[in-house]
């Protein structure tokens, strides 16, 4: 075997797992610390420039150890402020990640897997198909990535100051992957950001919500997009495993554990089908009095879709009633639409392993064999 195949890849690992690499190598747990800070907040791929560190220790490291940052293939910046970087996934593949500025804060949204299994039917990266999940590696390292690349604010802090799964994938379908990463930000020893400003996106898998709620407590945002069953499976076809009421159930205890913090209810608004006030009067029923707040997001069109986004008063008014009926209710503003980094317009580079979604006819078109792979993974 090569010598690169038996080195391993220091990026992604949490602090447990580099104490097992130490501890397994016959060094102090403690090695672990300084090498996280030397990873993460100082940037550094290299182990000879781990200066706290022996002469044997890096000896042993640089024999057995690697740290490989992600092989980035194209930025584009838009006329706004946002940027959107290319990372090569291998094989010919790519994913996205998005970086949006505003006054008061950084946001980066990152890709958890290269495509996505669940056929969201307004989803541009849905309509790609599945090809693999991500490693921990590949997800930290979309955030190392945007931190070393960007100037810092001017108060000093790093450009980045809040993370959100909102990128290409389902990152509850990748949990494995995702636990380790979802330490290394809020640890004090790498990028240390508050679990408040770490949110995790999902589509609604249910028993690993019941799991993120128990093994890492950070912010969660719910893709509703529909108030009744029957149109949430026809958008949201991950919803005819995990109806609107088992999710909802499972939300409030998941905001219980942690003091009642809100959880964020994504809506994506589409014209002339989730869009009217009836709609809105039932999505306002459904999450009145609980710790919700709804973020109605325009949709973002994409090549061969069939939807189209609703007009700019009927997303106010339908905010307005929510608003109402006495719900925190916000309209994400859409940034980064020049260089195709809005919400659900990323595609990265995805050929489709998994799922078949190239033989289909029309982008939308309803997939079981991905709540198949779900149930599998779930
Ligand atoms: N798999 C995760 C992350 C998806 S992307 C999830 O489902 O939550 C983040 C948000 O963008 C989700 O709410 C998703 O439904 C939404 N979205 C997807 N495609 C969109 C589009 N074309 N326009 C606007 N929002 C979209």
């Amino acid at each position: 075997m090569s010598d690169i195949a038996t080195k391993i890849n220091l990026l992604g690992l949490s602090q447990g797992g580099l104490e097992r690499f130490f501890s397994a190598h016959g060094e102090k747990p403690y090695r672990a610390r300084q090498v996280l800070q030397w990873i993460y907040q100082r940037g550094i791929d290299s182990f000879d420039e781990m200066t706290d560190l022996s002469k044997s220790l890096r000896a042993l490291l640089n024999s057995e150890a690697d740290i490989i940052p992600l092989e980035m293939q194209a930025r584009h910046d838009s006329k706004d402020g946002t940027v959107k970087w290319l990372f090569s996934s291998g094989f010919g593949q790519a994913v996205e990640t998005v970086f949006i500025p505003e006054p008061a804060r950084g946001t980066l949204c990152i890709s958890s897997q290269v495509g996505c299994a669940l056929d969201c039917s307004f989803c541009a990266t849905g309509a790609q198909g599945f090809n693999r999940n991500l490693t921990s590696a590949e997800i930290i390292g979309q955030v190392r990535h945007a931190i070393r690349d960007l100037p810092r604010r001017e108060n000093g802090d790093s450009a980045v100051t809040n993370v959100v799964f909102m990128g290409m994938g389902e990152p509850l379908a990748n949990y494995r992957n995702l636990v380790p990463v979802l330490e290394l930000l809020v640890s004090d020893l790498s990028y240390g950001l508050s679990r408040r400003r770490v949110t995790v996106s999902t589509a609604g898998i249910v028993p690993q919500i019941k799991k993120l709620g128990k093994d890492c407590n950070v912010a969660l945002a719910v893709s509703l997009h529909a108030p009744d069953d029957e149109l949430r499976n026809e958008l949201v076809p991950i919803n005819k495993v995990h109806p609107i009421a088992e999710l909802l159930d499972t939300c409030w205890e998941y905001a219980a554990r942690h003091s009642n913090r809100f959880i964020t209810f994504e809506y994506v608004m589409l014209r002339d089908v989730n869009d009217t006030l009836a709609h809105a009067n039932h999505l306002a029923a459904l999450l009145k009095n609980k710790p919700a707040k709804v973020n109605l997001i325009p949709f973002n069109p994409f090549p061969g879709t069939e939807y189209r986004r609703s007009a700019a008063d009927t997303i106010q008014q339908f905010q307005g009633r929510l608003q109402k009926r006495g719900l925190v209710a916000t309209t994400r503003r859409t940034r980064g639409d020049d260089i195709d980094a809005a919400c659900g317009q990323l595609a990265g580079k995805v050929s489709d392993r998994v799922t078949n979604r190239l033989g289909r006819k029309k982008v939308g078109q309803k997939s079981k064999k991905a709540i198949n792979i779900r149930i599998a993974s779930a």
